[in-house]
């Protein structure tokens, strides 16, 4: 049986890792389909402090990791398909098969948000994506007009890293005003091949006839005007959804599904933590993640020795 269960390999459960390795509680770390978590999709960090020059955010990924099994943390690769919390110890389903555990860390993190349109569903990876960082250099993207959708920080990093490889890239959000920091915005709101497409929604991904994108179908919210773009790719960068369904009726969660903490990093069952992404909706930032990550270890360190006294 094992003492202490992360589950997700991002910021916040490398983190945990550390903290309860350390604490010799030999943790075991659950990666998750994306090991690593979506820091590994992201080019260059430049806001975790440490690192003046910014570092690579799958360069950043292996080293906590490393850091992590230096004392003691052990990696499987796997997904969580069920868990039974109604007693302890508690029961996960990985990959098919059972696991027993006296504590749980939640560190699973969100993915993207998608758009919900069925033109979208169909040219996924047909030039439909949500990273740019990992598709953006593809031979389909390079000197052809692209779409990012969104207005955050994420929408801005992927604008800009695609004028590499794109002739423009048109920047398509539903308001007039972008909703990332300020330094992003100047810095995409600046640049000569990103033209900003505002008060504007996807209404359809065109080219599923070709089984490949050639535009956007666009309407403007404020005047109801539809109009077409044409393009090659379109990188969808609209927020993200934490990863807790199967949480869903056992843990305490907000109507978008993100996990509420109680005192710290608990949750609504003892021995059961949460940390990261799959519970913060305001911060999300890789080093608000790894804070929350050391919360939880402290928490789940504390948990088991008030057990064993
Ligand atoms: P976000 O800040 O939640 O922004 C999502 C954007 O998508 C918003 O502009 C939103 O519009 C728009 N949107 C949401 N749903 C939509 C829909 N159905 N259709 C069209 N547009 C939609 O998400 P994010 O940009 O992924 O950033 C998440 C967090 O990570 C933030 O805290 C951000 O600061 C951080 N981050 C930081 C960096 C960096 O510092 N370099 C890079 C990436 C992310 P509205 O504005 O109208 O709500």
């Amino acid at each position: 049986m094992e003492k202490v269960i992360i589950i997700g390999s991002g910021c916040a459960g490398w983190t945990a890792a550390l903290y309860t390795a350390r604490a010799n509680l030999r943790p075991l770390v659950l990666t998750g389909k994306q090991p690593g978590g979506l820091l590994t999709t992201t080019s260059i960090v430049e806001n975790y402090p440490g690192f003046p020059e910014g570092i690579d955010g799958y360069e950043l990924m292996v080293r906590m990791q490393k850091q992590a099994e230096k004392f003691g943390a052990r990696a499987q690769f796997g997904s969580v398909e069920a868990a039974d919390l109604s007693r302890q110890p508690f029961a996960l389903t990985v990959d098919g098969d059972r696991v027993e555990t006296e504590t749980i860390i939640i560190a699973s993190g969100a993915s993207h948000r998608h758009l919900g349109l069925e033109s979208e569903h169909k040219l996924e990876n047909k030039g439909v994506t949500y990273c740019a960082t990992c598709d953006g250099a593809l031979p389909m993207f390079r000197n052809q007009s692209l779409v990012v959708v969104g207005g955050g920080d994420s929408a801005c990093e992927e604008a800009l890293y695609l004028t590499r490889f794109g002739s423009a890239v048109h920047l398509i959000h539903r308001r007039d005003k972008l909703r990332a920091s300020k330094i992003m915005a100047e810095r995409t709101l600046s640049h000569p091949k990103i033209k900003p497409v505002w008060d504007s929604v996807v209404t359809e991904v065109l080219g599923a006839d070709q089984a490949k994108v050639t535009g956007v179908k666009v309407k403007n919210v404020k005047t109801n005007l539809e109009s077409v773009i044409d393009a090659a790719g379109v990188f969808v960068a609209i927020g993200h959804v934490p990863n807790t369904q199967i949480f869903k009726g056992l843990i305490d969660m907000d109507e978008h599904g993100y996990i509420i903490p109680k005192r710290g990093a608990a949750t609504n069952v003892p021995g059961v933590f949460v940390a990261g992404d799959c519970a913060d909706r305001v911060y999300r930032q890789a080093v608000t993640a790894a804070g929350l990550g050391c919360a939880a270890a402290i928490d789940a360190e504390r948990f088991l020795a008030s057990r064993n006294e």
